[in-house]
């Protein structure tokens, strides 16, 4: 991967160009935006950039070819370093910060951080997962992130700006990333070879959120299913939200591993609810502006509900997927989420 063939963020490519340019690069940066838009290939590149060997190191620009190159885009480069949370576990660890109980400061991230640059330039590091940063994480993170070795540059990456603590927001210059423009999704489903025909990739594209890794979910067959029985679910008359929540946690049960893989794929069904909502409430306001239109099937079990109650239900939906995060258990937080969209809707 180079800067040609990278596609999008071209406003934080010219950010980060003038700031190399100019020699005024920050220690750290919180990269927010949401996931799957190419936050973390950016920040590698910005890698490749500031070590490859055969450009000025004063310029956003990569040769590909010479070692340096070669070794940060297989992540092997021992002056970039990875940190991420263990996939078992729902956040990033002290240990993983500081080392383990015995061996707190002589390993781990922070310790490692502190070694020479191999280079002789200087180490950087792509911290994924921020969003799962809890205080006392955070706060040992804190030292590092105020008196960085000469040179370092860190990156955090994250979903929200939102969801940061206070204590690594006021130390990191914040970059914000928008979700990616439907043609480049287009591009990257056919380079990905995620389908081959370059319509089928337009219409996978517009349904993704501009985003290549919900394009990715999206076109996973099980998925693909589950999704049919959503809406299946959502066209129903009348409409049976506790019983959907159940179909949910049958289907969470069933197909995904406890813990964040679970919470990842409950975020993806609640997206799905707001995503029919949000369609339903367009249609309504769009037939209520041309009279004689009947609304299109799929929608028309919202065909009863006022606009300013399925603005509800979707303002409800959203809570939950927020609450997502906080590590309730997702049976009871789908439970308490179809008591309340009952109530509201009146059913
Ligand atoms: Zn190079």
């Amino acid at each position: 991967m180079d800067w040609t063939t990278f596609l999008g963020h071209q406003r934080q490519q010219t950010w980060f160009a003038n700031a190399i340019g100019q020699s005024k690069l920050a220690s750290t940066f919180l990269m927010v935006g949401p996931t799957g838009i190419g936050k973390r290939t950016f920040c590698k590149l910005i890698a490749k950039s500031l070590l490859c060997t055969q450009t000025d190191p004063k310029e956003l620009s990569v040769c590909n070819r010479c070692e340096t190159c070669v070794q940060v885009e297989k992540q092997t480069h021992p002056d970039v370093l990875y940190l991420a949370r263990d996939p078992e576990k729902s956040v990033l660890t002290i240990d993983q910060l500081l080392g383990s109980d015995g061996a707190r400061m002589r390993e781990g991230f922070c310790y490692e951080l502190r070694i020479r640059p191999y280079s002789n330039r200087r180490k950087i590091a792509i911290i994924d997962d921020a969003d799962t940063l809890k205080e006392d994480t955070a706060n040992s993170l804190l030292k590092t992130l105020e008196e960085p070795p000469p040179g370092a540059v860190i990156f955090l990456l994250g979903t929200s700006e939102k969801r940061q603590l206070s204590t690594i927001r006021s130390r990191s210059q914040i970059v914000r990333f928008s979700p990616l423009a439907d043609a480049h999704v287009t591009e990257l489903i056919l380079r990905h070879q995620l389908v081959s025909d370059p319509s089928a990739a337009r219409e996978l594209a517009q349904r993704a959120h501009g985003s290549i890794q919900y394009a990715q979910e999206l076109n996973d067959p099980t998925l693909q299913e589950f999704r049919n029985q959503i809406h299946a679910y959502l066209q129903q008359r009348p409409m049976d939200f506790i019983g959907f929540a159940k179909s949910i946690i049958d289907h969470l049960n069933q197909s995904t591993p406890e813990g964040q893989p679970r919470r990842d794929r409950l975020k993806w069904c609640l997206d799905e609810v707001i995503d029919v909502l949000r369609n339903s409430l367009w249609t309504q306001m769009h037939i209520a502006s041309q009279e004689g239109m009947e609304p299109e099937d799929r929608f028309a079990p919202m065909r009863n509900l006022s606009a300013r109650t399925i603005i509800e239900l979707i303002e409800l939906t959203q809570e939950a997927r927020e609450n997502i995060q906080r590590f309730i258990a997702p049976a009871a937080l789908l439970e308490a989420w179809s008591a309340n969209i009952c109530r509201t809707a009146r059913l």
